[in-house]
């Protein structure tokens, strides 16, 4: 069997292979303290739950329009309408399974071979991953430490060519928890602005996972309404990775082109997670706050701690709940540490190169994990460091 030469250039998620090889030491009876994958512990909130069940009853259990059931539909234009300032239509969104789908059908519906897509570094790996798919040139801005791991705008104005065909935000970041604020999204938009050829790609899939200030879209800067896609989703916010629910928000005809690619791929989302996804937009929301709380809480903890590891340096996240240590101090290299983490600590989290090269010299942590085992886990790694 011979497999088509684009998929040689398809990436991965680093995160599920290492959570793979965690799971099979703890088959073998080893304990270990999950900091790897990026889903929150806790489970959806139990409305939303309800939903689902009720909707199976009431026979929620064929397929729905491609673009997702109007009512839910409507319900996302509003939500994202009212957050982001702006006006949407129903007919402005796509629901599709979770936020993947939409980097996935906007770079096969946008971008052709040899165009270039300018994107964050470190990054979701599954940008990088898609762009070289569709073959296509990544172009890397990279994130740097010393601003907060905000967008270098230098590098991006020098990275626009006449060849770049779509720009990718990420605000909060995966992986750094930086947030793009609301000035540094108008330099962006200014410089984006006279390119009308250049769509926009921002996944804002941690929008209401944020610690200070609120989020700003560059949505909602004028004249980028109509070439930005929105990225958005359930996932994060209402605990709910194994739905997959999420949503684009973009213009009319692009929605449905995105809508003939979700046709060909998957029909449509599961139809009682759609229902669910009404409820969970329109029910009370005090769950989300409760995580956002609880995920404060952790993010102080564990950078106060990390902070306090000879060698570790880490900047305080501003949203998202990832924690970024600069481990570049340390005798090893990133990627020993976190096999070593794990292979001698039973401490599962990521090298910063999993999120590209401009990783190197860093971890990531996902402190979706109770307090208790966060103290744990920042004890295993005093005692690794203090032998190291
Ligand atoms: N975008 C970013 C930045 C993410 O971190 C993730 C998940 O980790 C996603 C998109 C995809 O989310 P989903 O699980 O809803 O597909």
């Amino acid at each position: 069997m011979k497999l088509v030469q684009a998929m040689s250039r398809l990436g991965t998620e680093t995160a599920f292979n290492v959570l793979a090889r965690a799971k099979q030491l703890e088959a073998e009876g080893r304990d270990v303290i999950h900091l790897e994958i990026g889903e929150p512990d806790f489970d959806t909130p139990r409305n939303i739950i309800e939903a689902a069940r009720q909707a199976l009853l009431d026979g929620y259990t064929h397929y729905t329009p491609a673009p997702g059931i109007p009512r839910l539909r409507q319900v996302i234009a509003e939500h994202v309408a009212q957050t982001r300032g702006i006006p949407v239509a129903p007919e402005n969104v796509v629901v599709v399974p979770g936020g993947k789908p939409i980097i996935f059908y906007s770079l096969l519906a946008l971008v052709d071979a040899g165009d270039e897509v300018i994107m964050p570094n470190p990054a979701f790996p599954i940008y990088e991953s898609m762009v070289r798919f569709v073959g296509a040139t990544p172009v890397f801005v990279r994130l740097r430490e010393e601003e907060g791991f905000g967008f270098d705008l230098d590098m991006l104005a020098d990275s626009i060519t006449d060849r770049t065909r779509m720009v990718i935000l990420n605000s909060p970041s995966n992986p750094t928890g930086g947030v793009l604020d609301k000035r540094q999204i108008e330099t962006i938009a200014a410089l984006l602005r006279p390119r009308e050829e250049i769509m926009v790609l921002s996944d804002e899939i941690y929008s209401r996972i944020l610690y200070d200030g609120t989020h700003y879209s560059i949505a909602s800067e004028p004249d980028m309404q109509d070439r930005t896609i929105i990225l958005d989703g359930y996932s994060k916010t209402y605990a709910m990775t194994g739905w997959r629910l999420g949503y684009g928000v973009m213009n009319q005809r692009l929605a449905e082109a995105i809508t003939q690619l979700q046709i060909n791929a998957v029909s449509c989302v599961n139809a009682a997670a759609q229902v669910a996804g009404i409820e969970g937009l329109t029910g009370p929301q005090d769950d989300v706050t409760r995580m956002v709380a609880a995920f404060r809480e952790r993010r102080d903890r564990i950078v106060g701690g990390l902070n306090q590891l000879p060698g570790i340096r880490c900047v305080m996240p501003q949203g998202a709940f990832y924690a970024f240590p600069n481990v570049s101090a340390l005798p090893v290299d990133e990627g020993t540490l976190a096999r070593r983490l794990l292979d001698e600590m039973g401490v599962a989290l990521l090298a910063g190169t999993a999120f590209g090269e401009y990783g190197r010299g860093y971890l990531r942590l996902s402190y979706a994990n109770s307090v208790p085992n966060i103290e744990r886990a920042l004890e295993r790694m005093a005692d690794f460091l203090a032998r190291l």
